[in-house]
């Protein structure tokens, strides 16, 4: 068996730990005869599943006891939509919501959100294409926005707040909402300065197909009444994420994720391995005149790193030779064009050291 070093954007790569534990009770989970995807979720079986799942998620966030966790579905786009139908009911209609654009994400999430309510987007980056979060003394925010949206790390443009945004001194204590799909569980966060935190599982969590809200209680039950019920966080927090029938099978996946990550020593180890791995691949490219970032240093993703050849006539010999080496998914997106790497908390050292050393040895062969 080959493992490759797998930098696709997500789904990503997963702790083959886990893969292994999850392949070792695929057919029978802890005696009970049966795979985890054959079980009702209102079995003991599941609930024990589904309970150190949130449990150990809490821990590792440190998320306060007036958080509730859910487990959804639908993804971060679903989300666009789900968010303002559980938050605009908050003030009187029409409401206004306000969003910082800095790439791809938040774009998408303004779109949607259109449909919902007014958006006044507060600040963006998009005449600098996106390569910089913009200051948060530049956000001209609405003092009477129903909340306040930021993706706090844009898995395409490779842009990544690298603070928590006050918004008290501007907003009438407006909720700031942020789409952490592409890096929750990398760093530590303050949970508690967050109205609102999603992201889909399939980068630093585990299988597509889950998605995770992390929600202020008083910010549950004002679900605008077209609402759908399996997207309405009252319904889902009062059933305990069983409203529906959850996905399962990803939810006991992302519980092992969890429990790997408590083994790394949390996600403040976590983050540190992420520093060093960033460094390690950001400190190359700033180095040679072959290579180039383009995101202004303060705003750079630890999570996701798009680069550039100088001479792009060289890419698809440069992606030929890094699959030769196991190096796959490095392709940009191809709103971007050129390469990106993204090194995930799954994405070992060794994987990001593979890379450099393929950057350094393509070079030499054709710098
Ligand atoms: N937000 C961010 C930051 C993402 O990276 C993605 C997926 N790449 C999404 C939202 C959309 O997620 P999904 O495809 O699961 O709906």
């Amino acid at each position: 068996m080959t493992r490759v070093f797998n930098f696709s954007a997500g789904p990503a790569v997963l702790p083959q730990e886990v893969l292994q534990q999850a392949a070792e009770e695929m057919l029978d989970w802890h005696g009970s005869g049966m795979s985890v995807m054959e079980m009702s979720h209102r079995g003991k079986e599941f609930i024990s599943i589904y309970e150190a799942a949130e449990r150990d998620l809490r821990d590792l966030l440190g998320v306060p006891g007036n958080y509730r966790i859910l487990f959804l579905q639908g993804g971060g786009i679903g989300e666009n939509a789900i968010v303002p139908l559980n938050l605009v009911g908050r003030k009187s209609q029409p409401a206004v919501v306000d969003f910082v654009n800095t790439g791809s994400w938040s774009s998408k999430s303004i779109k949607e959100a259109k449909k919902y309510c007014q958006v006044n987007v507060a600040a963006s980056s998009e005449a600098q294409k996106f390569t910089a979060i913009p200051p948060r003394e530049s956000w001209k925010l609405s003092r009477n926005a129903a909340y306040v949206h930021i993706c706090t790390n844009e898995t395409i443009d490779g842009v990544e707040f690298q603070y928590t945004p006050d918004i008290a001194a501007d907003t009438d204590g407006a909720p700031l909402v942020a789409d952490m799909s592409s890096h929750i569980l990398s760093r530590e966060i303050d949970v508690s300065k967050y109205g609102v935190i999603f992201g889909g599982a399939q980068k630093n969590i585990g299988p597509a197909g889950l998605t995770l809200v992390i929600v202020r209680d008083d910010l549950i039950g004002q679900a605008l009444p077209i609402c759908p019920s399996a997207f309405d966080w009252k319904l889902v927090a009062d059933n305990n994420s069983m409203y529906n029938t959850p996905p399962t099978y990803a939810i006991y996946i992302a519980g092992l994720v969890f429990q790997w990550l408590k083994r790394q020593g949390g996600v403040k180890a976590m983050e540190q391995r992420n520093i060093a791995k960033a460094a390690l691949l950001y400190d190359y490219l700033d180095s040679t005149g072959f290579y180039s970032n383009n995101i202004a240093k303060e705003s750079r993703s630890r999570m996701n790193v798009p680069f550039f050849l100088k001479d792009e006539t060289l890419n698809e010999a440069f992606l030929a030779g890094a699959k030769e080496r196991n190096l796959l998914q490095l392709k940009g997106h191809k709103s971007v064009g050129g390469m990106r790497a993204s090194i995930y908390n799954a994405m070992p050292v060794e994987g990001v050291q593979a890379l450099v050393d393929y950057l350094k040895e393509f070079e030499k062969k054709h710098g």
